[in-house]
């Protein structure tokens, strides 16, 4: 075990009550929506096969409804076939639900805001017309044979006893899971359990979470929805989405796996791959430093640090960069140590004697530092052969 053993005291886990968890990723949807971020068609294709290779149980492909581009990408996903449901997501009117139909997607996202404040200020309807036409949306959508996940948008806004007769209501005219939107990334761990269930408990319908990242707490949200008995996420690939972006696929999974330590079917040695993929089709480069799947997360400089990842690797990482695909890089310059520097020369082939490994190491450190970056290797080898 080589994360906090405090995940595993009885205290902490008393509270737990997970049950079976599925992935709905959205990265073609709601990552998408990330302000200017356009997917081309093959790239669609290959996210979606991607997806399915690490076993993401549903995949919301796209809203047909908003062009024809985007339908015909939908269709092409559902061709190719793939394991995995493939969801189109529709507002809750009929013409959104039609274009999800005409792609043969097997399931749909039926969406309408909840809040107060979307009822007044966007949606200018009342909770009962919103009750009314969510009921008639799902009971269309499920007179064609679709699984629905209904959508509470700003749920987290929304008041308690309107949002639990909204998934009753829901439930009853036909959806299998209530999607609770937290839209603006504003709700904390704990709120997440209590909302989750909440209503799991009133409205006896299997709950979905769909967190953002506002606050840098949309993983941490996901998961104490899965503590409290949710049975589905949404994610996206590199945490992609409207402002700070969505919980990411990444993030929940391997919480999942490593810091639950719980057994989930995901093949999470194509984590790396599938990010950097959709890091070159967005146009946005995963950063250096991003949780999971950022470059730094295997790469070491500081001396104390390559030391105990050289003697053992779980010493600095609670997993090893291989099972996700990636690789491990130890970084040269005015952080190394001895133990870096030696191993790093060895690895190039050069035997140098103590003496001259402490003069190495005085040079890297004062050309690191007045350069301000480190050292690669050509230029370790330069240095070495000079002070040979
Ligand atoms: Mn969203």
């Amino acid at each position: 075990m080589f994360v906090s053993l405090y995940n595993f005291d009885d205290e902490v886990r008393k509270e737990f009550s997970f049950k079976e968890i599925k992935i709905n990723d959205t990265t073609l949807r709601d990552g998408e929506q990330t302000p200017g971020v356009v997917f081309s068609d093959e790239e669609k294709v290959e996210i979606a096969r991607m997806l399915d290779e690490v076993g993401i149980q549903q995949i919301e492909a796209g809203t047909p409804a908003m062009s024809d581009g985007e339908a015909n990408a939908v269709k092409s996903i559902v061709k190719e076939g793939l394991s995995a449901s493939i969801m189109g997501w529709s507002r809750a009117v009929k013409e959104d639900i039609d274009a999800v139909i005409d792609t043969d997607a097997d399931a749909v996202a039926i969406s309408i805001a909840t809040s107060d404040i979307h009822l007044q200020y966007k949606l200018k309807m009342t909770r009962e017309e919103v009750l009314e036409r969510a009921v008639s949306m799902v009971e269309y959508a499920k007179s064609h044979g679709l699984y629905i996940s209904l959508n509470s948008e700003d749920a987290t806004r929304t008041n308690l006893a309107f949002l639990k007769e909204f998934a009753k209501k829901g439930k009853e005219a036909g959806a299998d899971r209530l999607r609770i939107c937290d839209t603006l990334g504003v709700l904390i761990p704990a709120s997440s359990r209590f909302l989750t269930k909440r209503i799991i408990d009133k409205a006896k319908i299997p709950v979905e979470i769909h967190t953002h990242n506002d606050y840098g707490l949309a993983v941490a949200n996901a998961l104490a929805a899965f503590e409290a008995g949710a049975e589905w996420a949404s994610t996206t690939v590199n945490g992609l989405g409207e402002r700070a972006g969505n919980s990411s696929l990444e993030g929940v999974i391997m919480s999942l796996i490593k810091l639950y330590n719980l057994e989930l079917p995901f093949k999470i040695d194509r984590i790396y791959n599938l990010s950097e993929f959709v890091g070159a089709a967005s146009g946005i480069p995963v950063p250096l430093g991003r949780s999971i799947v950022g470059r730094h997360m295997f790469t070491h400089e500081s001396g104390i640090h390559v030391d105990g990842i050289l003697k053992y690797p779980y010493t600095y990482e609670s997993f090893m960069p291989d099972e996700i695909g990636a690789s491990r890089e130890i970084v040269i310059g005015k952080h190394s140590g001895k133990h870096a520097v030696w191993d790093k020369l060895n690895e190039l082939g050069i035997d140098v004697t103590k003496e001259q490994l402490l003069e190495i190491l005085s040079i890297i450190k004062e050309s690191s530092e007045s350069r301000k970056s480190s050292i690669t290797d050509a230029e370790l080898k330069q240095i070495a052969h000079e002070i040979k």
